[in-house]
């Protein structure tokens, strides 16, 4: 059996930290790779060492001078490794790193020296074997990850090395740069090497003992989700729930191996599991809904035209907001009309331009444009060909006076959105929780 153990910047922020990683690999033999992200912040006041490494280059770049930030990190990794009596020279490599800095210091490369380091100091302390993920983690020319030859590098370094510790975050071009992924993307690293060998689980450990059925600070002690499908993971993620880098979940869900959130702070919590499907027929699941999300702050167009050619008009309003890049999340058909949802923030000062294109394409008796709506996503693979869902989903908004603007149901109807005005947000958050997992 192999486990992939990813650990989060929080997890591995100081050498009390590191102990508790230790305490958890060495409790499961299987857990014979392990992916690092750079030390994060140890309390409120302190900084990840990856933000520290950009505000670097930044200096580096304005021509001031980044002493003052290069010592913190230096400091913070001697720390680490003092606390823990390891023996690494970790000094003489970060002023290696130092003395090199210049203009043209590319930003990736430093930025990835936060993981390089704390995985370095990682697998000494676990008695793993490095593995540089310039070394394993391959991109193509086109920027993306070359998952054939970034399995194979994987794979190989396991099998001979059998106990191994990968920086997360970053990888190697075919030009020999390093190159990083966008922020977070350790996890998508522990997914890659998860897939390159087909592990049992991906374990991403974090902060949190999983993923919660709301956000905690719109509704009080919301219940932890114990088993999700990646497919409702996909749309709660979507609707603004933000645990894993999105990335992360296609190289595991694909190879179909299950991934578990877990806490490092409290390692006897079960998570959270992400599965590709689950057996409801055991009774696995005790609740209808599994997650309820959202998000505020997007714009209604409605078109109104009598007798109009809806299709045709659509498919000219399409090509408008594409046009100006804001991204239509829902539309509304009616016969005479249509409405379309999109991120305010996406449209921007577009929306003149948007309209006056409209105006010119359709002719419309009347736009409107309302602003300030918030989308509520209810997700469960229960809700599925589940007569009365939406009406229960109504009748509870309805009775607590949160008026519907729009309503849409994914065609697998494992999700229903619906958009409510910005000041129902909440409430309407908290009302669906109340009514369907409270
Ligand atoms: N250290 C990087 C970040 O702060 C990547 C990661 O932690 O996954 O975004």
């Amino acid at each position: 059996m192999i486990k992939v153990a990813k650990f989060g910047g929080s997890s591995v922020a100081g050498a009390e930290q590191f102990k508790k990683v230790k305490a958890i690999v060495d409790a499961d033999p299987a857990r014979r790779i392990v992916v690092s992200s750079a030390a994060g912040k140890r309390d409120g006041g302190d900084h990840k060492l990856t933000d520290l490494l950009y505000l670097c280059h930044a200096h580096i770049t304005y021509g001031v001078s980044c002493d003052d930030i290069a010592a913190s990190i230096r400091e913070r990794l001697v720390g680490i490794r003092d606390e823990l009596g390891l023996t690494l020279d970790i000094g003489s490599e970060v002023d290696a790193m130092l003395s090199k800095l210049n203009r043209d210091t590319s930003v990736d490369e430093l930025v990835s020296r936060g993981e390089y380091f704390t995985s370095k100091l990682m697998a000494e302390y676990l008695g793993y074997r490095f593995v540089d993920a310039a070394d394993c983690v391959l991109f193509g020319l086109d920027g993306q990850i070359d998952r054939e030859k970034t399995y194979a590098a994987i794979r190989s370094a396991l099998e001979a090395y059998d106990r191994i510790v990968i920086p997360g975050f970053y990888g190697k071009l075919p030009t020999g740069k390093i190159k990083v992924m966008t922020r977070g993307g350790s996890d998508i690293t522990g997914a890659l090497a998860a897939a390159a060998v087909d592990a049992d689980i991906y374990e991403n450990w974090t902060d949190v003992s999983g993923i919660l059925m709301a956000d905690p600070r719109i509704v009080e002690n919301p219940a932890p989700i114990a088993k999700i499908t990646y497919a409702e993971l996909q749309e709660l993620a979507f609707m603004g729930a933000s645990v894993l880098h999105e990335d992360s979940i296609a190289p595991v869900k694909e190879k179909g191996i299950a991934l578990n959130i877990r806490n490092t702070n409290r390692p006897e919590d079960e998570g959270t599991l992400i599965v590709d499907s689950v057996d409801e027929e055991n009774g696995e699941q005790e609740r209808f809904i599994t997650g309820i999300a959202g998000r505020r702050n997007f714009t209604i167009l409605t078109v109104k035209k009598h007798n109009m050619n809806t299709t045709n008009s659509l498919r000219q309003a399409l090509e408008i907001f594409d046009r100006y890049h804001a991204p239509v999340e829902h539309i509304t058909l009616g016969l005479d009309s249509f409405a379309l949802v999109t991120s305010t923030a996406a449209l921007g000062d577009s929306v003149y331009d948007v309209i006056a294109d409209m105006q010119k394409a359709v002719r419309p008796d009347d736009i409107h444009v309302q602003e300030g709506i918030s989308l509520v996503a209810t997700v469960g693979r229960k809700m599925s060909f589940q007569p009365g869902t939406s009406g229960r989903l109504f009748h509870a908004l309805g009775r607590n006076g949160i008026n519907i603007r729009t309503i849409a149901q994914g065609a697998d109807e494992i999700s229903i959105i619906v958009g409510v005005e910005n000041k129902d947000f909440e409430n309407a958050i908290r009302v669906l929780y109340d009514r369907f997992a409270g």
